[in-house]
């Protein structure tokens, strides 16, 4: 036994020496546990950490601000204008994407209804949307009051995507077999991806040419993919991703969203769209003209003039992430989670479960991990000691192990805690 421990232990260390991403962890801003160390964070997949090099963005934008004023607008050393520019080729990279099919903009919610009132559109023949069960909260309010807007009525409305009686996750059969039986009546199929309970990671490709072929819309809501998973969204081709950028991505609390619409949509002059200034062409924006004339691409749905504080520190966070590439972060992120799998397997306690899927194909950096007849004291306990994690009630505590900073070593001591508060349970 204890010769196993130390094997896993020296596993840990070596992976961390000879890991080629190993110099980003510096880069971030650990908090400090009351024992005065650095915590260790798992929480990354609810509030990325902040970027060392954030703080100095920032300072960049305010001291631009006291300098110009509005001629930051076009003097500021990044000037104001074009700033959500500066984030789309990083973030383009991030999501899979061609540059005119990506712009950071809004928030989450709000990027959801705007792609809805685009690519919802409903007919007496074909008003439904799929959605799962077990879908966010924001996203089954956004997609119900959408139904009802358009005077149907949710119960009847929304498909509803279970996984089977006494499973956790969805069956991608399950998933094929509804879009084959009920996808003439389906408007819109709308699903989150990476499922931020259960952690997993849905085939956005296939789900998407099947979906077309029968003739719907298909967006993703991709907040807990961005950042995580490589999403190749231009290649997959789905019509729509909406995600959000202080989770994976590191951007701070509440920092402004992204959105992807599929280059097949760019100019095109039928799609139904709330519009703004900031979607209007460039060159004439400041003509205060009447006629509404487009970007081309996924910028003609910009509505206002971006907060660029939070555009400065979404564009720190991606620089970051962008310089360790998501696909090396990916290849080290399935060894971290496979690692912190193994252990948990290791600890032996029949009452805990992880729920996540097995394959590395259909899940992310995150583990859900369900402790039976546990109450929030196991997880209050973990706190004490120094871990920061997610709890969602009854009994699933949501571990995302980061590549960017979070190392072998935490997710061993991470182990190591809490198989000893169970052994003292
Ligand atoms: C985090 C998250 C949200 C949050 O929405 P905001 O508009 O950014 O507050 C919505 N949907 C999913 C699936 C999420 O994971």
């Amino acid at each position: 036994m204890i010769e196993h421990t130390e094997t896993d232990f020296s596993f840990a260390r070596r992976m961390d020496e000879t890991d080629k991403l190993k110099s980003f962890r510096d880069e971030f801003l650990f908090p400090v546990h009351t024992n005065g160390k650095p915590s260790l964070y798992f929480c990354g997949n609810s509030l990325g950490l902040q970027p060392r090099s954030t703080r100095a963005a920032l300072v960049q934008e305010l001291d631009d601000w006291a300098r110009f004023g509005v001629e930051g607008h076009f003097h500021a050393k990044n000037p104001w204008m074009p700033y959500h520019e500066y984030l789309t080729a990083a973030m383009a990279r991030i999501a899979g994407a061609k540059e005119t099919e990506v712009v950071v903009m809004n928030s989450l919610s709000v990027n959801l209804h705007l792609m809805m009132v685009s690519f919802y559109r409903p007919s007496q023949s074909r008003y439904k949307i799929l959605i799962e069960h077990d879908a966010f909260p924001s996203d089954r309010y956004a997609v119900a009051s959408q139904i009802r807007y358009h005077g149907y009525d949710p119960a009847d409305a929304c498909i509803e995507l279970k996984a089977r009686p006494g499973e956790v996750c969805i069956r991608q059969e399950d998933i094929d077999a509804i879009i084959d039986e009920r996808g003439h009546e389906i408007a819109l199929v709308m699903i989150g991806n990476t499922n931020y309970y259960t952690g997993q990671f849905f085939n956005m490709g296939h789900i998407t040419s099947i979906s077309h072929a029968k003739g719907c819309f298909v967006g993703f809501d991709c907040a807990h993919g961005a950042g995580n998973v490589p999403l190749e969204l231009h290649h997959s081709g789905v019509d729509f991703a909406v995600w959000c950028t202080y989770k994976y991505l590191n951007g701070g609390p509440g920092s402004v969203g992204a959105c992807f619409v599929h280059e097949r949509h760019a100019g095109s002059k039928n799609i139904p769209r709330f519009e703004g200034w900031w979607g209007h062409n460039k060159e004439t924006r400041f003509g205060m003209r009447d006629d509404f004339d487009p970007i081309y691409g996924v910028e003609a749905w910009q509505l206002s003039n971006p907060p660029i504080l939070s555009l400065a520190a979404i564009k720190a966070a991606v620089e970051v992430m962008d310089r360790a590439g998501i696909y090396t972060l990916r290849e080290k992120s399935i060894k971290l989670t496979a690692f912190l799998e193994k252990l948990i397997g290791g600890i032996g306690d029949e009452r805990i479960s992880i729920i996540t899927p097995a394959n590395p194909e259909e899940r992310g950096a995150q583990l859900s991990i369900r402790v039976e007849n546990a109450d929030k004291s196991l997880f209050n306990a973990l706190g004490e000691n120094g871990v920061i994690a997610d709890w969602r009630e009854p009994d699933v505590i949501r571990i995302a192990a980061v590549p960017l900073y979070n190392s072998f070593m935490d997710v061993y001591e991470f182990v190591q805690i809490l198989k000893s508060l169970l052994q003292n349970e």
